[in-house]
């Protein structure tokens, strides 16, 4: 089972797979915006909870366009203009005010702690688990966005970070399901898909994230999961009966 799944995440890995296929966000001007500023990159990560991938991806995006600019000050200094241009119809996010607040709060951590530039978050050679760390401080992004924007960073954007052995695959819905229904853990913990994802492979336990995320949101489903064409479907005990919990705030 861990076999498969690994070597699924192994291919999304090799061919530097986006999120949803070799985009984030099916527009290619919001692409390039994540890949060139880097700042950019990390509001599109306060962006993913509770609203699909694609739309997320797009918030820096059509940020820019309804602002005009990210100038880091101005993100920073005019909560207001922020929040107006998050709230305007349609609204770029249901965390309506939240969102816009993090944004201002991302701005001013990164002009203060990281002189204006989201690379110095991680720097060629850093640590896994330092980068982790750091992106985890900032308000509205905590452990699982951190995991899954690290591991995205990597096998995306080629960053090369020291630790893959400490990466780890985030705490998300789609694949807390998937690692339920597959057998790979028994109960829905943080603390046993984390030691799932290092059991099955303890050099990157990161490499099984976005494929379980995948699956989870592609064919395992959480009503009539699509078990036939799944990646998993010939090895997978099928555990459809079972599903998370508590939801909890999604990825997208
Ligand atoms: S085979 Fe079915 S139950 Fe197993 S992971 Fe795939 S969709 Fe989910």
């Amino acid at each position: 089972m861990g076999e498969q799944l690994v070597r699924y995440g192994r291919e999304l890995q090799a061919s530097g797979a986006a999120q949803v296929g070799s985009s984030f966000t099916g527009d290619a001007d919001a692409d390039e915006l994540l890949a060139s500023v880097p700042e950019a990159f990390l509001i599109g990560v306060l962006f993913t909870q509770g609203i699909p991938a694609e739309r997320a991806w797009a918030g820096p995006w059509l940020l820019l366009q309804r602002l005009g600019h990210l100038e880091l000050e101005r993100l920073a200094a005019e909560r207001d203009s922020v929040a107006a241009a998050v709230q305007q119809p349609p609204m770029l996010h249901r965390f309506k005010n939240t969102l816009p607040a993090w944004i201002s709060s991302a701005a001013r951590r990164l002009i203060d702690e990281y002189g204006g530039d989201a690379t110095r978050i991680w720097p060629a050679d850093a640590h896994v688990l330092d980068v982790t760390g750091r992106l985890a401080a900032f308000d509205g992004i905590g452990r699982k966005k951190a995991v899954m924007a690290v591991e995205i960073l990597t096998r995306h954007y080629g960053v090369q970070l020291r630790g893959q052995e400490c990466g780890q695959v985030a705490y998300d819905v789609q694949v807390r399901r998937v690692f339920l229904r597959s057998g790979l853990v028994a109960r829905d913990t943080l603390e046993e898909i984390e030691r799932a994802a290092a059991r099955i492979c303890p050099e990157a336990p990161g490499t099984s994230d976005l494929a379980a995320w995948l699956i989870g949101r592609e064919t395992c489903r959480p009503r009539r999961p699509l078990c036939d064409s799944c990646r998993l479907g010939t090895v997978c005990p099928r555990r459809i009966g079972i599903d998370v919990q508590g939801v909890g705030a999604r990825r997208a």
